[in-house]
């Protein structure tokens, strides 16, 4: 998959292209990620990309101009390409949602700056508005870096077996749940043991704890899911547990 991040601070993509799983998606070939500086699409002395709003009030606007030039790059080097406007106006990221752009060709996500765009360029150039959560970040950066992490590990190829994708909360079997609690070694450190029905080597019984844990901490932390699910419906075993 090509993503190319829209930014007036591309070195913050180093975030994904340096390190853990998205490094090696990169690596494999699996993720292009690619940046494009709406500040090298200026075309005054001090590459001015922000500009006082109409009407007043505090903060600066992201012009369209340069936004405009940077996204035509953008569609150039990477054709087809849905655009995403990183916006806590947007629609929430889920996995759900994470996945469907996972099966997209490629992505230009746009990371605001400032008081956010221009309208008119959301209007003209914007597929889609996509927000993190109900909370203001001074920029669209990590919001990008996030849905490019949430998308890459959802790659065919990107994860082994053993940390799969499906096995994760929301996911899978555990869609609208969250996931159970995990161990590893030592058996018991400072008087905490590891519940007993891990080290059983019964498979059947340990699938059917991690079900019930999976209810439990969804029931507890997230009754909301808990709700959605039901309304889905509960199988007989998620019932009785
Ligand atoms: N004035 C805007 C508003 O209230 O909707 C917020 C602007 S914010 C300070 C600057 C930029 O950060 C936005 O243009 C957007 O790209 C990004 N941003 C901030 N919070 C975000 C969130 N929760 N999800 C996605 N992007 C966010």
């Amino acid at each position: 998959m090509r993503i190319t991040l829209v930014s007036l601070f591309p070195e913050m993509a180093r975030a994904v292209t340096d390190f853990g799983v998205t490094r090696r998606a990169v690596e494999n070939g699996l993720l292009t990620l690619d940046t494009v500086n709406p500040r090298d699409f200026t075309e005054d002395r001090h590459r001015t990309v922000d500009d006082r709003p109409f009407g007043g009030g505090p903060g600066m606007v992201m012009k369209v101009a340069p936004l405009e030039k940077a996204l035509a790059a953008a569609r150039q080097g990477n054709p087809g390409a849905r655009v995403v406007y990183l916006s806590p106006q947007g629609r929430p990221l889920t996995q759900a949602r994470a996945a469907q752009l996972a099966a997209t060709p490629g992505l230009i996500l746009l990371a605001g700056r400032y008081e956010g765009v221009d309208e008119r360029l959301i209007e003209t150039e914007v597929d889609e508005l996509v927000s993190i959560g109900d909370y203001v970040l001074s920029g669209g950066e990590l919001p990008a870096l996030v849905l490019i992490d949430a998308v890459t590990r959802l790659l065919p190829g990107v994860l082994g077996h053993q940390d799969s994708a499906a096995q994760d909360s929301f996911s899978g079997e555990l869609e609208d749940l969250l996931d159970c609690p995990h161990y590893t070694r030592p058996e018991t450190y400072r008087d905490r043991s590891v519940p007993e029905v891990l080290l059983s080597g019964d498979h059947e019984r340990i699938r059917r704890w991690r079900l019930k844990q999976a209810l439990g901490r969804t029931w507890r932390c997230r009754p909301d899911l808990l709700e959605a699910r039901k309304a889905r419906g509960l199988s007989q075993e998620e019932s009785e547990l």
